[in-house]
C-alpha cells in the first residue's frame, strides 16, 4: 500500500539510557537533523523514557539522562523550533496506543525479535513484560503520529518491520485504512557502528565496557586513546572495499571515518589504502573529535540551564498532543470504545 494518502512525516526516539555514543550520533542524530534541514518532512523525535524503564534505570539518572540527551539532539543540529522534540512519557498517547497495539500484536511475532533476546540474555524468565513488550510500544511511538518514515540504525530493522505488521493488521482487522505503513530509513556508512572491543557486537551505550564505546561527551584524549586501543588485525589497509571482507574491525573504522567525513567507503579507501592502522587511528582520532568536541561542549553548555531543558520539552510535549490526541481518539472510535 503505498503512504500518498499521509502526510510526509518523520518520527524517531533514542533511550535515556545512558550517555550518547557515536553509533547513536552517526546512526541517529546527525541524520535525524540532516532529515529536519532538507525540509522534505514535518520532524518528530523524541527521548523514549518509557522505553528506558524495560531494564532498571536510577531514577535520578533517568531524569539526568533524559535531560542530557535533550541537550544532545539540539547540540547535534536538531531544532526544538524547526522539530518537535519532547519526551514520551509527557505525552500519554504513546503509552495508551500501545495498548492497543498489544492486543494486535501476536506473541509469536514478538517472540522472534532478537533485540529481546540479545536484551533478556540467558535469564529470560527474569526479563521485564515491558522488554518483551518493547515493540508495540515502538509501533506506538511512531503510528500514534501518522509518521511516514522513520530514520533508525540497522538494529532497529526488524522492529520496524513489526511496526509495519501491527499497521497492516490493525488496518486488516478493523476494515480501514488508518495506520501508514512506514518506510525504515537506514541510509548513510555507519548504519551500524560496531564496538571497539568486538567487531561483531553492536557499539551501545548499555555495554558494561566503557572501552567498546566513544561517548559523546568524551574529551580527545579519551577519544583517541580508545581509537589507539581499539581492536585491529595487523594487515594493512586495502584500497578496496571488498578488501574489508572478513575484517569487520578495519571495516567499522572505515565506516566511522566516511560518515563523518560525508564520504563514501570507497572514497575514503582511495585515500588510505595501503596505510598502517598506527597511521590511520591518528587520522580518524582527530577527525572524530573535530566533530564531537563542538558538540559535547554545546551539551555542557545546554547541561547549565536545566529549567530551559524543562521548558523546551515541556513545549514540545504540547506541540505533539495536537497530533496524538485526534489519532488516539479515532483508534479508540474505530475499536469501539464509548465516548
Ligand atoms: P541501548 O543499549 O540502551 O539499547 P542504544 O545505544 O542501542 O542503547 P537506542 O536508544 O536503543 O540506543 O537507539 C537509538 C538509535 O540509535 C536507534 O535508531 C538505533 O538504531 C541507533 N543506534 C544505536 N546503536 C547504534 C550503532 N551502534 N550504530 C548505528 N546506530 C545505532
Ligand atoms: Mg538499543
Amino acid at each position: 500500500m503505498a503512504n500518498t494518502a499521509f502526510q510526509p512525516r518523520v518520527f524517531s526516539g533514542i533511550q535515556p539510557s545512558g550517555g550518547l555514543t557515536l553509533g547513536n550520533y552517526l546512526g541517529a542524530l546527525k541524520r535525524f537533523a540532516d532529515m529536519q534541514n532538507e525540509g522534505n518532512f514535518e520532524t518528530i523525535y523524541c527521548m523514549v523514557d518509557l522505553h528506558a524503564i524495560t531494564v532498571w534505570q536510577d531514577p535520578e539518572t533517568l531524569k539526568r539522562n533524559t535531560r542530557e540527551l535533550c541537550a544532545g539532539f539540539i547540540a547535534s543540529g536538531v531544532d526544538p523550533e524547526k522539530s518537535i522534540l519532547f519526551n514520551q512519557s509527557q505525552v500519554p498517547e504513546h503509552a495508551q496506543l500501545a495498548w492497543i497495539f498489544n492486543t494486535v500484536a501476536r506473541m509469536g511475532w514478538l517472540n522472534r525479535m532478537t533485540q529481546f533476546k540479545d536484551k533478556a540474555g540467558k535469564n529470560r524468565e527474569n526479563a521485564s513484560v515491558g522488554l518483551f513488550a518493547y515493540p508495540s510500544l515502538m509501533a506506538a511511538d511512531i503510528l500514534i503520529y501518522h509518521a511516514t518514515h522513520v530514520p533508525v540504525g540497522d538494529d532497529q530493522k526488524q522492529h520496524l518491520e513489526l511496526t509495519r505488521d501491527i499497521a497492516a493488521k490493525f488496518n486488516h482487522d478493523y476494515g480501514v485504512d488508518f495506520f501508514p505503513i512506514t518506510e525504515p530509513v537506514i541510509e548513510g556508512a555507519a548504519t551500524r557502528v560496531m564496538s571497539l572491543r568486538d567487531g561483531s557486537k553492536k557499539m551501545s551505550k548499555s555495554d558494561p565496557s566503557d572501552m567498546s564505546r566513544i561517548n559523546m561527551t568524551d574529551d580527545a584524549d579519551a577519544i583517541a586513546g580508545k581509537l589507539r586501543k581499539a581492536r585491529t588485525d595487523p594487515d594493512a589497509l586495502p584500497s578496496e572495499v571488498k578488501g574489508l571482507d572478513d575484517r569487520p574491525e578495519a571495516r567499522n573504522l572505515i565506516n566511522i571515518y566516511a560518515a563523518f567525513a560525508d564520504m563514501t567507503p570507497e572514497q575514503v579507501l582511495a585515500d588510505v589504502g595501503g596505510k598502517q592502522f598506527s597511521e590511520f587511528k591518528p587520522m580518524l582520532a582527530e577527525l572524530a573529535v573535530s566533530k564531537l568536541s563542538p558538540i559535547s561542549s554545546e551539551m555542557s553548555r545546554l547541561m547549565q540551564d536545566q529549567d530551559e531543558i524543562d521548558k523546551i520539552l515541556r513545549r514540545g510535549a504540547e506541540r505533539a498532543r495536537e497530533i496524538t490526541e485526534p489519532i488516539l481518539a479515532k483508534t479508540y472510535d474505530i475499536v469501539g470504545m464509548v465516548r
